[in-house]
């Protein structure tokens, strides 16, 4: 570096890091942004001599602190009318179910301790029963998510023999589960029976046979093979798995327990059609924490309780916590689970909410119209198979659609929202009453 170095005039470190705006990010954390901002602008200056003014650099340092601080895990406002959305966290928690996290992540608990008598507990005792009961089954075990259930389910029952599943079942849920995979991972060996379009109950019949594990049953949650098709039923199943005296699992995906929804298979039916283990998600439409449930048979179970897997596979005492309640919430058969409170909202006032908004965005510079749409339950269940509901067609005559929802994904509180048709949509199904005047403050702030 020359004495004319224009790089001289880049500011220090030090002092910039004592001109941002932290805003809540950890010391060395501002530190690192404002040192990868300057080393930037040191690598530019030395090709193109042109060194940013002081006030360019703060801007550049203050830009790069935002981006951190947006990345990190946060609370963000779901527009898009999809009520199990994956990429935002699935299902929100009921009030009974975060207060029952936040009562054994304050301090201590009985997890694995049995109080009545001073000695170890067992993690799994506290829900069980209950969950049980709610599935009609005569035992169930938690693990952390429906992929290590059946994986669980896999590894303890089929490892070294041979598992049937319809080749219209071999399923890919986002974000690589494959069922063919998960089998491969048990140490099980896929035994694939049928077509994709046609699977029948023969065809289960003529693959059973003394290297077979079990039957197991996959909902295709996320598609559907429509037209000439066919598959077996769960009665039919259990009677061959049983005639041969292996068990029928049955992955049912979305947890349905307490009322019917189109063609979603209820677990308590799946038990009593016969399917001795029944693996479904926590957090799809049973409404709870992430986790994995395998409600059926207790000597089917016991098998599962002690596979080495489980260790690495063991919920911790906030999804326990929160599962809990959240089967409390379907014992009680009460209205509280959100997931459940969104698809029974009244079109009625989904409309009136969105009117509100309509005139709310009007004075706000936009046009904005209510129009009928349709909801979607997502998370893998009911494909193509909407829910009526009252959206928000929102355009500016300055900002493109995708402008906006730019816009709305940088707001303070981040809202999703759909692009669709030149417009943006708003579904307000999914927006808890309490964020409407964040979704308002956004949409202002654009203009
Ligand atoms: C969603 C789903 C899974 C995966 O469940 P996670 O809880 O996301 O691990 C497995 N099987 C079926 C049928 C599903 O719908």
């Amino acid at each position: 570096m020359t004495a004319r170095d224009p790089r001289r005039s880049l500011p220090q470190v030090d002092a910039l890091v004592r001109e941002v705006a932290p805003d809540g990010l950890p010391h060395a954390v501002v530190v690192d942004a404002v040192r990868t901002v300057v080393a930037a602008a040191r690598k530019r200056a030395r090709r193109s001599h042109a060194v940013p003014s002081h006030t360019e650099m703060l801007a550049m340092a203050n830009d790069e602190l935002a981006r951190r601080r947006r990345a990190l895990l946060r609370p963000v406002i779901n527009a898009t009318g999809v009520i199990i959305h994956t990429n935002l966290g699935r299902a929100p928690l009921s009030e009974r179910a975060i207060q029952a996290v936040a009562d054994v992540a304050r301090g201590y608990s009985n997890l694995e301790w049995d109080a009545e008598h001073g000695r170890r507990g067992d993690r799994f005792a506290h829900v069980e029963p209950l969950l049980a009961m709610l599935c009609g089954a005569e035992a169930a075990l938690v693990v952390n998510n429906n992929a290590a259930a059946v994986l669980l389910v896999c590894a303890a029952l089929g490892a070294g023999k041979e598992v049937i599943v319809s080749r219209g079942e071999l399923i890919e849920i986002g974000g690589e589960f494959r069922i063919p995979d998960v089998l491969a991972q048990s140490g099980a060996t896929l035994r694939e029976v049928g077509t994709t379009n046609r699977t029948r109950a023969a065809d289960y019949e003529k693959a059973v046979g003394n290297e077979t594990a079990f039957l197991l049953k996959v909902h295709p949650s996320n598609y559907r093979v429509v037209g000439f098709t066919t598959a077996a039923s769960t009665e039919d199943l259990a009677r061959i798995a049983h005639a041969r005296k292996v068990p029928l699992v049955f992955d049912v995906g979305s947890g349905l327990v307490t009322r019917e929804l189109a063609d979603e298979p209820l677990v308590q039916r799946a038990v009593d059609d016969g399917a001795d283990l029944v693996c479904f998600s926590g957090d799809k439409l049973f409404g709870g924490p992430q986790a994995g449930v395998v409600a059926g048979k207790a000597d089917l179970i016991a098998p599962l309780r002690k596979h080495p897997l489980l260790r690495a596979l063991r919920p911790d005492k906030m999804q326990l916590a929160a599962l809990g309640a959240t089967v409390v919430e379907h014992l009680e058969r009460a209205e509280e689970v959100p997931v459940w409170r969104m698809i029974a909202a009244s079109p009625d006032d989904i409309a009136k909410r969105a009117k509100r908004l309509v005139r709310e965005l009007a004075g706000a510079g936009y046009e904005a119209e209510a129009v009928p749409g349709e909801s979607v339950t997502g998370g893998g269940s009911l494909p193509g198979e909407g829910i009526p509901t009252t959206l928000v067609r929102v355009r500016h005559a300055a900002l493109k659609p995708k402008a906006i929802a730019a816009g709305l994904r940088a707001a303070e509180v981040p809202v999703a929202v759909r692009v669709d048709d030149g417009a943006v949509i708003v579904d307000l199904r999914t927006v808890f009453t309490h964020q409407e005047k964040d979704v308002h403050q956004a949409f202002r702030s654009l203009t």
